[in-house]
């Protein structure tokens, strides 16, 4: 008895490797009619006349531009109308103070200009995303640049009042800028900016300027923006919403902002009205003209998640598409962006 089990466990080492063999052909050959499948994919005539834009999302796991030959015919199948690409460090910036921040795998510029053409080839417009006040810690976490966070701790947030904060930044956004030259729009980020006006230079800045947290974000936003437009005419400028949310609407009126930025609301809840509110689509709505709305189909639901919730996420879109039915006779809404993350 125990010879034979010795024997059967020595035929099972055996058909141990021929059974994963057949395991990776089967999943191979599945992968191969997955795509064949994806061929066929047809897409239901929405009735849906703003444009949908896919964010890419590079922070972390940065496809390889080989990638893009696939995935951009495929979301163009989908219906999709343009890129929103959020490079951090996988940009090649240049230049002595910027040739610290690229990644080792970053793209090159000859790379970048092959996305450009793979997007073209597929009817894909192009938008780069330069974050310009928080979510920099692809940048701030560079002990060459540490002297630029708000907060010495985290690497979150830029100092707005910095003497070198403008300079690194419209560098950024030029280098960004030139890599593209057929894009008429950019995206210069600014949501979840955590810290704002923590340190003591800006402290002092706000005391002497009579400036509140909010007034401090829009002025930091504002030289930005204004910036972009005196070099750059004809390039439309996009940002995140978020910090806007708890402004009055007199501050933002008296801004002028509207007539610098366009907003991208984000909201990823399975039901954005809920928590988000009436009050703040009519308040864009009176000082916007055009509103830009972002979902996300995976993602944002937990930093500890290991799959995906498909029911929030249809949810989440569902609630956005209410929305657009709701305000398309009130403001222009021009695209969406899903989040691909
Ligand atoms: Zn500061």
């Amino acid at each position: 008895m125990k010879e034979q089990l010795l024997l059967l466990q020595k035929k099972a080492l055996y058909l141990l490797p021929l059974a994963l063999f057949v395991y990776t052909w089967y999943l191979y050959f599945s992968l191969i009619k997955a795509e064949k499948q994806n061929e066929k994919i047809e897409v239901p005539n929405l009735v849906f006349e703003a444009k949908r834009f896919v964010h890419l999302d590079l922070k972390g796991a940065p496809p390889k531009v080989s990638y893009y030959k696939h995935l951009f015919p495929f979301l163009a199948k989908l219906g999709t109308n343009g890129l929103l690409i959020e490079y951090e460090d996988m940009f090649p910036y240049s230049g002595d103070t910027l040739k610290h921040i690229p990644a080792e795998n970053a793209y090159t510029l000859q790379e970048i200009a092959t996305i450009n053409s793979l997007a073209e080839e597929n009817n894909l417009t192009v938008i780069p995303l330069v974050q310009t006040f928080g979510h920099l810690e692809f940048l701030l976490k560079l002990k060459k640049f540490k002297f630029l966070r708000e907060v010495p701790k985290y690497p979150q947030v830029i100092c707005p009042t910095h003497n070198m904060t403008l300079h690194i930044l419209s560098e950024m956004l030029r280098q960004v800028i030139q890599a593209h030259p057929k894009s008429t729009m950019i995206h210069i980020g600014a949501d979840e900016v955590y810290h704002i006006g923590e340190c003591d230079r800006c402290k002092l800045d706000m005391y002497n300027h009579k400036l509140t947290n909010q007034q401090l974000f829009i002025r930091h936003i504002k030289r930005i923006a204004s910036h972009i437009k005196l070099r750059y005419p004809h390039i439309k400028i996009l940002m995140w919403d978020d910090e806007f949310r708890n402004i009055p609407i007199e501050e933002l009126q008296n801004s002028g902002l509207n007539a610098l930025v366009e907003l991208v609301i984000w909201k990823y809840a399975s039901n954005v009205l809920s928590e988000v509110g009436f009050e703040l689509f009519n308040k864009y709505a009176d000082i916007f003209k055009t509103l830009w709305f972002a979902s996300a189909f995976k993602g944002a639901t937990g930093s500890n998640k290991y799959l995906t919730s498909i029911e929030h996420h249809v949810s989440n879109h569902e609630s956005w598409m209410e929305i657009y039915k709701r305000y398309k006779a009130k403001i222009w809404l021009p695209a969406t962006i899903n989040n691909y993350r």
